[in-house]
């Protein structure tokens, strides 16, 4: 799934990021390990300078 996040005012938007669904309520999710991942990629990204980033999460 595509997920974007803003933080201080810049966007950064990960493609390709591995969710899973909630096998309940058929709900897409994103995994701890994930999330946290996200989190510092963002706040690396970010340092950049730019406004808005578009990564690939998946190598
Ligand atoms: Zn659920």
């Amino acid at each position: 799934m595509t997920v974007t996040l803003e933080r201080e005012g810049a966007i950064v938007v990960f493609k390709r990021v591995p969710d899973d669904v909630c096998e309940n309520c058929g709900e897409y999710y994103l995994s701890d390990e994930v999330t946290g991942e996200l989190l510092e990629r963002a706040e690396k990204a970010i340092t950049s300078g730019a406004e808005i980033e578009i990564r690939r999460y998946a190598a």
